[in-house]
């Protein structure tokens, strides 16, 4: 018979740390915690792989998972000493959901499990404490009719709340033994009413029914909606805790709390959590009471505390991890209720791997692979300029959450988040959030809310997903109805709204009314630099260059760790206002006399230009790329000219002045914007294309106007020349795009080859080196990657267009139906930022095949979105190329990824040999 069922407790555990796979995150925590000798309430857990059963049989499990069951509580009620459904002395159990991989509050918790009519007087009785039994058992009906039985939670809210307004009280603990059994009696005709039964009195018929809906919270929507977000698979299933209660709602005595080892936001090794006291379950966490830092936890019960600490330290060494603990003290005495490895910051990830390194609790390949590629980014994201904020109204100082600063628009609710994301950046306010929130919280850049501590859902989850968020802020009272809100600051009251523009700081938990500015981070702070030193080595010999077409932006991928630029886009450089109406002129010359008057005066330009990247960039490579787009970019819309055209004959002077703003780069003036229009408008529909992706662009510009590739390439040579003279070491490589073959590279390469040649000879610098080689973007060229390496002496994947021409899509009409195709998983992700290894990866990997058979020492790399993405970063290092190449800001980010690569790929073939 398969084994179902795990015990633990009691000093011992069938289980361990090691099966998280069929105990989950929670369970396996629980019986390695209790193999250890903490002290946790017995239970035992039902396996993940009964989630999946329960679905495939029509919401049953099998008779063993039952039989496995009854067994396993009869051993908690032995080491309890009590039974379930026993009136004088009852048991009571919570059950508690717990898959593989952690998802906060996404899943279903009851608590009091075993609670009735009848035990609940013996509850009453055997604790003297009437008040704390009615709680609970009010509690219980609460979340059991939430969660097992679908009653709507407001149901019971309204009617509790009214009982208070009654009493006139404002805590929840202010309520007497006499206001909660009233409560009870409304709470079980509200259960009559929603589920037309009686609220189930059989403690064994509670705890199938409580065990199912565990199952069933798998599939709530914000379930599906975080695992989505996630990627965590479907198929993996919840398993379920079965354990005794212990009670942190008992007294002054007693109380429960949440904590991390270290702080998630930091990672600072400081001791770091909240209590609350007389409380009980998601209390802490709920954001309604604000509870205690766990610093004064040591005022309350110093003994409880020491041992807290020694028992979560020894939990941290034993997982060699930052823990993240859940615990109760039931009268002095203190259970420990979870623990597991805690999410972090990305800047808390990196310091805790880097402390830990240096504590020699792990060793430095452990500490690269302990932090996602991806949580970089938030040490890679700008803080607030702080002379902007200085003319902002600071409208509250909150709780500082998760680090970073963002700048939006309000959005009140979760929706109008997700609806006014699309128009720009939105920051979410909240009085506190609930896993109900995801959506709203991904949506949006930030997240505020009014009440909460740094535990609470809204900390928790923006840490999670790495966006700033700022809690507590006492001074904002919301009125989510009417979509405003009331800040007390500095003595008046203001009233933001719906829309309105706010800068947060999740680093210190300041919140201002209007915009400012951001600041790039600092890549040089000492455990960054740290961090990066130790995933540098890792990845061997295997290059990271930044996409940058100015100096500025080569500086400052220099400072990231980029070693060259992996692509210069020479285009971009005129569309610069002193340029442009030079392109222009040459764009619209009929002769190839006056496109080369035009090109001389955009020849120095470009040279500057390039010098300055050079000098930038002093001992690296630079890969410059020759003209790509397509002409009709740099000159008017044809649709824009034909209205203009059209309303001329009308218009009055005021308008004609605005045209001949409009068209001053052609030389026009107020008498003949006719003639110049009618001018342009003939020359423009002579480049009209019908696909201009597809049309005259890339080496085809080059090869029908060569004055263009001439000019270019003597721009970069003379640049050469120049950079040099300064004494600094230049690595010129220059690229040639959208061949769909070699003859294309042959004919572009002999013209930029003849050009530096003669330049570099007249500056007697005929030893300096050089590369021509091409960009494989079109998939004819790389299924004849062979012949064009004859020519190519390097190549670079353009994924960007070797995307849209491999799977004849086109990047920007795919944003219009991206979601359906995603959702309907037609495609597992967006092509175009993470790259589809499974077809267009065929193509990489052959030409980059191909291309070394004909020349062994052909450099290979990639210069397309996907440099910057981890996943696409790993491929690229599997299949051999040399470098991959992203903006400056995702040069960490590749980086780590590449050590991440090679740290596996050694580990999987060292795996290979011992099993050989
Ligand atoms: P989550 O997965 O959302 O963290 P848990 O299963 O940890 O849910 O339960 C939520 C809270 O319920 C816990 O933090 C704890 O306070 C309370 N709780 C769970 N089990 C017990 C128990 N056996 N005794 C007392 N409180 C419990
Ligand atoms: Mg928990
Ligand atoms: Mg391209």
């Amino acid at each position: 018979m398969p084994k179902y069922v795990y015990s633990f407790g009691g000093g011992t555990a069938e289980g361990n740390g090691t099966m998280k796979d069929a105990l989950g995150g929670k369970g396996s925590g629980l019986a390695e915690m209790s193999r250890a000798g903490v002290p946790v309430p017995p239970g035992f857990t039902v396996v993940t792989d009964v989630c999946n059963l329960f679905f495939d049989n029509n919401q049953t499990v099998p008779e063993e998972v039952n039989e496995q069951s009854w067994k396993a509580l009869a051993e908690v009620e032995k080491l309890t000493g009590k039974k379930l459904g026993d009136a004088a002395d009852p048991l009571l159990l919570s059950v508690r959901s717990g898959a593989k991989f952690s998802m906060p509050g996404m899943m279903n918790t009851i608590l009091n499990l075993g609670l009735n009519d009848e035990t609940t007087e013996g509850l009453a009785k055997k604790t003297s404490n009437p008040r704390f039994a009615y709680d609970c058992y009010r509690r219980f009906i609460q979340m059991f009719g939430e969660v097992a039985m679908g009653i709507d939670m407001a149901l019971f809210d309204e009617a509790f709340d009214a009982r208070k307004h009654k009493a006139k009280i404002k805590l929840d603990t202010e309520l007497t033994a006499e206001d909660l059994k009233a409560i009870i009696g409304e709470y079980k005709k509200i259960v009559q009413k929603a589920a037309k039964r009686d609220f189930p009195q059989d403690p064994r018929e509670q705890m199938v029914l409580a065990r199912n809906a565990v199952f069933n919270s798998w599939w709530a929507p914000k379930a599906s909606y975080y695992r989505k977000m996630e990627k965590i698979s479907d198929r993996l299933g919840t398993a379920c805790n079965i354990q005794a209660m212990v009670f942190g709602n008992m007294g002054d005595n007693c109380c429960t709390g949440v904590g991390f080892t270290r702080d998630p936001g930091s990672g600072d090794k400081v001791f770091y959590g909240e209590f609350l006291v007389n409380a009980q379950g998601e209390d802490v966490v709920a954001g309604i009471r604000t509870p205690q830092p766990i610093s004064e936890l040591r005022d309350w019960n110093a003994g409880v505390y020491d041992q807290l600490r020694e028992i979560t330290a020894m939990l941290e060494k034993h997982y060699k991890d930052m823990q993240d603990f859940e615990f109760t003290v039931q009268e002095g005495k203190l259970y420990m209720l979870q623990t597991r490895n805690g999410k972090r910051t990305g800047p808390a990830a990196v310091k805790v791997a880097v402390d830990m390194v240096d504590e020699k609790l792990i060793d430095e390949k452990t500490a690269v692979m302990r932090v996602a590629p991806s949580q970089l980014d938030q040490l890679l994201h700008p803080v607030f300029d702080a002379a902007s904020l200085k003319s902002l109204t600071k409208l509250a100082t909150g709780i500082d959450a998760s680090p970073g600063a963002a700048v939006g628009r309000l959005a009140f609710t979760s929706d109008a988040a997700v609806e006014m994301a699309e128009g720009g950046p939105v920051i979410l306010i909240r009085k506190e959030t609930t896993p109900d929130d995801i959506h709203g919280m991904d949506a949006a850049r930030g997240i505020v809310t009014a009440v909460g501590g740094k535990s609470s859902h809204a900390a928790v989850v923006a840490r999670g997903m790495g966006r700033p968020c700022v809690v507590g802020c006492g001074a904002i009272s919301i009125n989510e109805r009417a979509k405003t809100a009331d800040v007390k600051a500095g003595g008046k009251t203001i009233t933001v709204k719906q829309g309105d523009w706010v800068s947060m700081n999740g680093t210190n938990g300041e919140v201002y009314l209007g915009q400012a500015v951001t600041k790039a981070p600092d890549p040089n702070s000492p455990v960054f630099a740290k961090f990066m030193k130790m995933a540098k080595v890792f990845r061997g010999d295997f290059g990271v260059r930044a996409n940058a077409d100015i100096p500025r932006d080569a500086k400052a991928a220099v400072a990231f760790g980029a070693e060259g630029i992996g692509l210069c886009r020479t285009e971009h450089m005129f569309f610069a206002e002193d340029r442009l109406p030079h392109m222009q002129a040459m764009i619209l010359s009929e002769t190839e006399k006056d496109r080369r008057k035009c090109l001389a005066k955009l020849l120095p330009m470009q040279r500057k230009d390039f010098q300055g990247l050079f000098e930038a960039m002093d001992g690296l490579p630079v890969v410059i790329r020759t003209i790509d787009p397509p002409l009709h970019e740099f000159v008017p819309k044809r649709e824009e000219l034909m209205v203009d055209l059209a309303k001329l004959p009308n218009a009055d002077i005021k308008a004609k002045r605005e045209m001949v703003e409009r068209y001053k780069n052609f030389g026009v003036e107020v008498k003949t914007l006719k003639t110049v229009l009618q001018d342009l408008l003939k020359r423009v529909e002579d480049l009209h294309e019908m696909n201009p992706m597809l049309g005259l662009r890339g080496c085809r510009l080059g090869i029908l106007y060569p004055e263009i590739t001439e000019m270019q390439a003597r721009a970069i040579f003379e640049a050469v020349v120049a950079a040099a003279k300064k004494g600094k070491h230049v690595i010129p490589e220059v690229m040639i795009p959208l061949i769909g073959g070699v003859q294309e590279l042959e004919n572009q390469k002999a013209i930029v080859k003849k050009i530096a040649d003669e330049v570099l000879q007249k500056a007697g610098m005929k030893k300096q080196k050089y590369l021509i080689g091409t960009m494989i973007e079109i998939p004819r060229a790389a299924l004849l990657a062979d012949q064009v390496a004859r020519e190519a002496e390097f190549f670079s994947f353009g994924t960007n267009d070797l995307t849209q021409t491999t799977m004849g899509l086109s990047r920007d009409d795919y944003t219009k139906f991206s979601k359906q195709y995603e959702e309907k998983k037609i495609f597992k992700a967006d092509p175009f930022g993470v790259l589809d290894q499974e077809g267009v990866g065929l193509l990489v990997k052959w030409a980059v095949e191909k291309g070394r058979q004909t020349r062994p020492d052909l450099e290979v790399g990639i210069c397309g979105e996907h440099g910057g993405e981890p996943s696409s970063v790993e491929f690229c290092y599997r299949v051999g190329m040399n470098y991959v190449s992203c903006s400056p800001y995702r040069v960490p980010i590749a980086l780590l990824a590449a050590a991440q690569a090679a740290i596996t790929k050694n580990e999987a073939s060292g795996e290979a040999n011992r099993t050989a």
